[in-house]
């Protein structure tokens, strides 16, 4: 802890803590009771060395901070033109939860809105003895480095209030973009946002995303390289929902936010970056996680501009 990087972040951590606007997401019930003072910071390089400051090994779910993974697990398992086939790479500019299909078709703009992310899940396939959720699951662990596991609380509560996905689900059968039962889609949408991480998981996953989809740590190819390119690039785009166009001209890295309070960032080759901190901004992303985000990036030059 004495390193010019480690006294810098304790820094920005102290100066960001008194940031106070948001509020917690409380439209899954299991989520309300957070303490909204948690905060962590965690910049892991991509050979695996990691800074961290604050609350980095407190628990919460990863909510939509699942979506990357669970798409570049779907690209690998049915190839780029299926998937295409299936979800688009275009932003929408919409919120995370907004019912926006292309007319006539169906096909949800990107997998980083939920309607595209249900679908991706509807795409990974489940083999040899392991059901389509282990995989899902296997897959985030590897990302992470260690076992990761599911709050059940966290996924009945979603499961009992999630009407908008259910319903979301549904449409996307009636137009065969989801082409099997949408309930145990659904129900492995849920499961896979109800898996609990640490902001240290989440910097590990990032940093192996950063690495071309190799951990660092345990050297595990988790992903190959082609699905690890489309990931990010649809991070960049897509990743930030209605807030994309700002968040890459303030921070300039590929990014996916959490309704839990989760944010990840990733400088290709370089850097994975997360931030946990719940209060919410209107976008649905973390106000200390954008905060922590603009600042490294101004500071330690990481936008993708600057940073070659
Ligand atoms: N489980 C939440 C949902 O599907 C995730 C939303 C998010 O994290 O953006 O509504």
């Amino acid at each position: 802890m004495d390193s010019p990087i480690d006294h810098y972040l304790q820094r920005i951590h102290t100066e960001i803590a008194d940031l106070k606007d948001g509020k917690p997401y409380s439209s899954i019930p299991a989520m309300a009771n957070v303490d909204p003072d948690n905060f962590g910071i965690v910049l892991a390089i991509a050979d695996g060395y990691v800074y961290e400051i604050g609350d980095t090994r407190e628990e919460f779910s990863i909510q939509s901070i699942s979506k990357p993974f669970t798409y570049g697990l779907a690209l690998a398992d049915r190839g780029m033109d299926d998937v295409d086939a299936k979800v688009d790479v275009e932003p929408s500019g919409d919120s995370f939860n907004e019912i926006s299909l292309a007319e006539g078709t169906g096909r949800p703009a990107n997998a980083m809105i939920n309607a595209g992310a249900l679908t991706a899940t509807s795409l990974v396939r489940g083999s040899g003895g392991n059901s389509r959720f282990k995989r899902i699951l296997n897959t985030y662990s590897a990302f992470a480095g260690r076992q990761l596991s599911v709050s059940e609380r966290i996924y009945q509560s979603e499961l009992k209030s999630g009407h908008r996905n259910h319903a979301l689900a549904y449409l996307l059968r009636s137009f065969d973009i989801i082409e099997s039962d949408p309930t145990p889609v659904i129900e492995d949408y849920f499961r896979q946002c109800s898996v609990m991480v640490t902001t240290l998981d989440l910097a590990m996953m990032a940093a192996t995303l950063a690495n071309s989809g190799r951990h660092p740590l345990t050297n595990d190819q988790v992903l190959d390289i082609a699905p690890v390119e489309r990931v990010l690039s649809v991070m960049a785009t897509c990743g930030m929902y209605d807030d994309a166009g700002a968040w890459m001209s303030s921070v300039g890295m590929p990014a996916k936010s959490g309704v839990a309070g989760g944010t990840i960032a990733v400088l290709p080759g370089q850097i994975g970056l997360a931030v946990y901190s719940p209060p919410l901004d209107a976008h649905g992303s973390s106000v200390r996680g954008v905060a922590v985000a603009q600042r490294l990036s101004s500071d330690l030059e990481l936008h993708f501009v600057r940073a070659g």
